[in-house]
């Protein structure tokens, strides 16, 4: 087994390598899939690491899906896989409200109707989904009616997101005691053709700053996410590969958590950032870099059909 960091995987080492995991954990987008479309050669990759006994896990950071749907998406595109071995924001903050914050009241929420259905499973009630009810000029901001019940504010992905909302967020933490949880951070989300939109990341900064409080974040690199799963599957860090196309979200949750990371370039970051975190000389930075590298995880399929 290589000792040095970045490595390009291939050949005898992707054996090697799987023959010293028993389980894996695949960021989503960038690296199953694009979008709509799977990565080419992806389900088959998956579906066999299974058939040669590994637990493969489905670790997202977007909070716009419950479990079900995104068991649903992994289907449609050739996956075989079950709901319980999906980790997204939505569902994981839920379970971090419940089990850490152990929020006694209600949730505002920032975010979708999937957080929402994931909070109501978990027997949290939230106030605040959809469109902000009131519009116009002609309001008291400071006097805007709360709910009373509201002990935590919580950030997602949210199309509605208004300055009315944020105005609420700041009424509800000016109570010390309402605490603020951000599904994720991710600042950008990267389009076909280099284009990019907002992603849930600047929502989160806004309320941050309004509020003059730092949130409490569930997605990678927090190591509540890989927690969440090791803590329902009894994982051993030093035999799970963590998988993902970001350095820091995926490749540095690997690192904080004693995980073997592989880099796939199909998503966001290149070798060049990695390289350029290792000969930076920042300890910091280290963690940001992968072990290994693919250029695709189809490249994984020769090891797991021979
Ligand atoms: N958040 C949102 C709203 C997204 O749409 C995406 C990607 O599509 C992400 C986060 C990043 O997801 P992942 O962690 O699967 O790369
Ligand atoms: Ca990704």
């Amino acid at each position: 087994m290589a000792l040095s960091k970045c490595n390009r995987l291939s050949g005898t080492l992707i054996k090697e390598l799987l023959d010293s995991i028993d389980s894996v954990l695949f960021d989503c987008d960038g690296v199953i899939w694009r979008g709509d479309e799977a990565i080419p050669g992806a389900p088959q990759v998956i579906n066999l690491l299974k058939k040669n006994g590994k637990r493969v896990f489905f670790v997202t950071n977007n909070s716009t899906k419950t479990r079900k749907m995104y068991a649903d998406k992994l289907a449609k595109l050739g996956f075989n896989a079950t709901e319980d071995e999906v980790f997204g924001t939505a569902y994981c903050s839920a379970v971090y409200l419940k089990t850490v914050s152990k929020v006694k009241g209600k949730v505002y929420l920032i975010g979708s109707n999937a957080m929402k259905q994931e909070l109501e499973s978990v027997g949290i009630d939230q106030v605040g989904v959809g469109p902000d009810p009131i519009t116009g000029t002609q309001i008291d901001w400071v006097n805007v009616a709360l709910d009373p019940d509201v002990r935590a504010v919580v950030v997602g992905f949210d199309e509605h997101f208004s300055y009315m909302k944020l105005n609420r967020a700041l009424q509800y933490l000016t109570n010390p005691e309402c605490i603020l949880v951000g599904t994720n951070t991710d600042t950008r989300l990267p389009l076909e053709g280099g284009k990019a939109v907002p992603g849930t990341g600047c929502l989160l900064k806004a309320v941050e700053t309004a509020a003059q409080r730092k949130a409490q974040v569930v997605g990678k690199p927090s190591r509540f996410m890989f927690e969440c799963v090791a803590s329902q599957y009894g994982l051993d860090p030093a035999r799970t590969m963590m998988v993902g196309d970001r350095l820091d979200t995926d490749i540095l949750l690997g690192t904080n958590c004693g995980l073997k990371t592989l880099l796939t370039l199909t998503g966001v970051s290149t070798v060049a950032d990695a390289t350029e975190h290792l000969q930076s000389g920042c300890p910091e930075r280290l963690g940001m870099v992968p072990d290994y590298y693919v250029e695709t995880i189809a490249e994984l399929l020769p090891a797991l059909q021979g």
